[in-house]
């Protein structure tokens, strides 16, 4: 089994020297286990939060433990009564290729109702927080202006495209030309700006002529701030993410637009996926619907092979991936 361990923790950026990968014999299932070969892993931003040493909703990472997270295979080996050798299942057994896992803390996927990865991916975790974070908080009504920052990842494409099905107005903002071709042209995005190229503040009044009713936030830092000017009446902001202060090591003081808040009746709202566990077989089957009917699409960023890990986490930070971060074992 190959694993991937944290050796320390970074200060800012994340490098390669924060990892360890260690190669040790692969276990044999006890009762109630079962072997997975790893096929794909994920590669998700959060884990940047994890590696810190301070409380959050996460438990961080500890020195010389296995990264975790999310991570698709195969069993191999069964000693779990709900699971035989060559199912597919999903959890949260992290960065190894060879893990032994408790049958328990693992789901079957079903290879028929779309590519497996797509439980780590449009299905799985971002989909889901995608899909309750615009449906539950923003709750975008047809007509209505959506605002999605992130919009070329995992999370921001299905955001955009469910705000779409619900009948309103998305402009995107993410910080590349071809991810925004993308959401253009395969997604059929209203408006897309380009944060590091365009002028925010003139772009997104330009987009947004009647002003943002949703403002799904990935990002965080100055480009909330510009979307924050434009907020409707009884706009509704849910807080996804705040990417762009993950690695920052002097955060600075903010916000100030709690008068904007105030004055325009908005409802900001921090959200985690896992609050919204007990819907997820509900949120599943109708996404898969979508998928089914091509009003939702799905893309991929696959690097090839296990060690190469870290380096797809990082990619994140510097916005290599269109759509979800995968690793295939
Ligand atoms: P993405 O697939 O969107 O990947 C991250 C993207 O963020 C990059 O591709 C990059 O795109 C962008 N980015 C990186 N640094 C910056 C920066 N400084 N400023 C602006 N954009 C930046 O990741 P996910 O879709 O998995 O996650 C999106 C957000 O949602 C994250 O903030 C994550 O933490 C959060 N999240 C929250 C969950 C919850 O339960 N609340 C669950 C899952 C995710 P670009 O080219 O546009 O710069």
């Amino acid at each position: 089994n190959q694993r991937f361990v944290l050796a320390s923790r970074p200060d800012g950026m994340p490098t390669r020297d924060n990892f360890e990968l260690k190669t040790e014999e692969v276990g044999t299932p006890k009762e109630g286990e079962v072997l997975i070969e790893t096929l794909y892993l994920s590669v998700d931003p959060y884990m940047r939060g994890r590696m810190n040493d301070s409380k959050s909703y996460a438990k961080p990472y500890e020195i010389g433990g296995t990264f975790g997270g999310g991570a698709v295979g195969r069993v191999t080996e069964s000693r779990h009564a709900s699971y035989k050798e060559g199912d597919t299942v999903q959890g949260g057994w992290g960065w190894q290729t060879h893990p032994v896992v408790n049958g328990d803390q693992v789901v079957k996927v079903d290879p028929d109702l779309a590519p497996i990865q797509t439980s780590i991916g449009v299905l799985g975790m971002p989909g889901l927080t995608a899909y309750f974070g615009l449906l539950d908080i923003g709750q975008p009504k047809e007509g209505e202006t959506v605002v999605v920052s992130g919009a070329g990842g995992a999370v921001g494409m299905v955001v955009g495209q469910i705000a779409k099905i619900k009948g309103a107005r998305v402009i995107g903002i993410s910080g590349s030309e071809e991810k925004n071709r993308y959401l253009s042209e395969e997604l059929g995005f209203d408006a897309v700006i380009n944060y590091k190229t365009d002028s925010l503040p003139e772009a997104l009044e330009k987009a947004c002529p009647d002003g943002v009713d949703v403002y799904f936030d990935n990002v965080g830092g100055e480009i909330s701030d510009a979307v924050f000017q434009l907020l409707n009446s009884n706009a509704r902001v849910p807080i996804c993410g705040q990417i762009s202060q993950y690695n920052v090591k002097n955060p600075e003081p903010g916000p100030r637009f709690l008068p904007l808040l105030l004055t325009r009746t908005a409802l900001v709202k921090g959200f985690l996926v896992n609050q919204y566990q007990d819907r997820y077989s509900e949120a599943i089957p109708e996404m898969a619907g979508w998928l089914k009917d091509g009003k939702l699409k799905y893309k991929e960023n696959v690097i090839e092979g296990f060690d190469k890990a870290p380096e797809a986490f990082f990619g994140l930070f510097s916005g290599e991936n269109l759509g979800k971060q995968l690793v295939k074992v």
